[in-house]
């Protein structure tokens, strides 16, 4: 029997506003322990909370970006259960009237455009951390930080539309490009300002019911989503195939042994007794409100790679990857104003520049290279001052050092040559050291010739420009 997954993914994101949701304490991250708290945050009796204008606004960003409705009407609920990193001992979140529904993204596989549809996108509040023995003396002792508590997330739920991991990762890596390009969250999974939990069944193809699903946890990166849900998919087939059935529970990712683990059943779930938080008015949104932020939206990836097509006259595939980052896209569109030849600053991003980034884990923010370097070194190219080879080399060097491109080339003397006289040289050098080629070249096996090409390369360290060698070569050689 063939079978097929159903995957429906929780997204929480972290809202990058300067206060907590519901007081004005700090949101920044890595200060000392208990710094950034006040009665509000911390659950004092008495105290109540008041709602961020700014968090507000920034979900109806991510719902407008989503395509959602806005609600009219949403309400803040208390999600009660203890757990010493929540102070109030309930969660301030939403339940029945989420600010955002009924939206979707789109997203590409294969080639191939897919809609995940968006259920509902709702704003609730972080809970603290909890530190365990960090360290040798402080081993049998666990601690409490509350400077998270109260930091503004939006949870995004999208439907069981999703049937492959890699439509999974590929949903993620599209939504956290929104939240991205609308600049209201950083979408650093290591950092846990993007979390992902996932819901994953399996059923027979072409059956319409669903199969009895589990809760996937703890993955921090897009590549461990992946990893999980196929593990995942795999061990609830084999269960089906067996004979067994699926148990619906919680399972946690262990990333050491590529498993997942079951981590508590559907009798230890929690009944949260969700209540509307009389503490909170109803958040009742105004129309002229949408409106003005709709207007403020930037232009998003979807968007945009559509426009780099039409616009730079570059491949779908391209787009689609230099779109993938605001900012990556913001350098590419400054490189193409300064040289007009969109497809090739496309292949040197693409190309060396997206390695050497991949290679040092780097965000494109952080590369040494700017886009007036890069597109220097290209303009030195096309003059014919140093050759495409010899490039490769200035690239290297410019990543290394932050240089101008001008500067490596004269220091290091990779002017290419374009001394006729010179080039005939190497090339009279490489003739007299390769009767036997010479030849066969003139004997008809013409694939000699890069051989040639080769050889005066060498002898020149490659500034040989290619062209003249090629014309010289083709004279010579007759
Ligand atoms: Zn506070």
């Amino acid at each position: 029997m063939e079978y097929e997954p159903v995957i429906g993914l929780e997204v929480h994101a972290q809202l990058l506003t300067r206060s907590k949701i519901f007081c004005g304490c700090s949101t920044s991250f890595g200060e000392e322990p208990n710094t950034q708290t006040c009665p509000v945050c911390t659950g004092q009796p008495g105290s109540l909370p008041v709602v961020n204008r700014k968090a507000v606004e920034f979900a109806i960003r991510l719902g407008l970006a989503t395509n959602c409705r806005i609600a009219p009407f949403s309400l803040f609920a208390r999600k009660n259960y203890f757990y010493p990193d929540l102070p109030k001992g309930y969660q301030i979140s939403m339940y029945e009237y989420p600010l955002a529904e009924e939206g979707f993204i789109e997203i590409t596989v294969d080639g191939r455009k897919k809609r995940i549809q968006i259920i509902r996108i709702h704003m609730e509040e972080d809970a603290g951390k909890l530190k365990h023995g960090e360290t040798p003396e402080k081993a049998s002792y666990s601690y409490v930080d509350f400077n998270r508590t109260g930091v503004p997330l939006v949870e995004i739920v999208s439907g069981p539309d999703i049937r492959s991991p890699q439509e999974a990762g590929e949903y993620l890596r599209r939504l956290r490009a929104i939240l991205q390009y609308l600049e209201i969250c950083t979408g650093d999974m290591e950092k846990g300002t993007f979390r992902c939990d996932a819901n994953v069944s399996v059923r027979a193809k072409g059956q319409s019911e669903f199969g009895t699903r589990t809760e996937l946890k703890n993955m921090n990166s897009f590549r461990h989503v992946e990893k999980a849900l196929e593990y995942e998919i795999k061990r609830q087939i084999a269960l089906l195939e067996d004979g067994e059935k699926v148990v619906q529970e919680t399972r946690l990712w262990d990333v050491e042994q590529g498993i997942t683990i079951s981590m508590r059943g559907k009798e230890e779930a929690h009944d949260y007794r969700y209540f509307p938080d009389p503490d909170l008015v109803p958040l009742k949104i105004d129309g002229g409100w949408i409106e003005e932020i709709r207007k403020s939206l930037p232009e998003l990836p979807e968007k945009k790679k559509e426009r780099f097509v039409s616009q730079y006259q570059i491949p779908e595939y391209d787009a689609e990857i230099l779109t993938s980052t605001r900012a990556m896209a913001n350098y590419f569109e400054e490189s193409v104003s300064l040289f007009q030849d969109p497809k090739t600053v496309s292949n040197w991003i693409m190309g060396d520049l997206l390695r050497e980034l991949k290679r040092d884990e780097r965000e494109i923010g952080q590369c040494p290279v700017t886009p007036k370097h890069l597109t220097g070194m290209l303009s030195m190219i096309q003059d014919g001052t140093i050759s495409g080879k010899i490039a490769k080399d200035v690239f290297e060097e410019m990543y290394r050092t932050g240089e101008r491109p001008e500067n490596i080339v004269r220091d290091k003397g990779w002017v290419q040559i374009q001394d006729e006289t010179e080039i005939l040289r190497a090339i009279e050098k490489a003739i007299e050291a390769n009767p036997r080629q010479v030849d066969d070249y003139r004997k008809g096996k013409e694939k000699i010739f890069g051989f040639f090409v080769g050889e005066v390369m060498k002898q020149t360290r490659g500034k040989a420009n290619p062209k003249l060698v090629n014309e010289l070569l083709k004279k010579k050689l007759k």
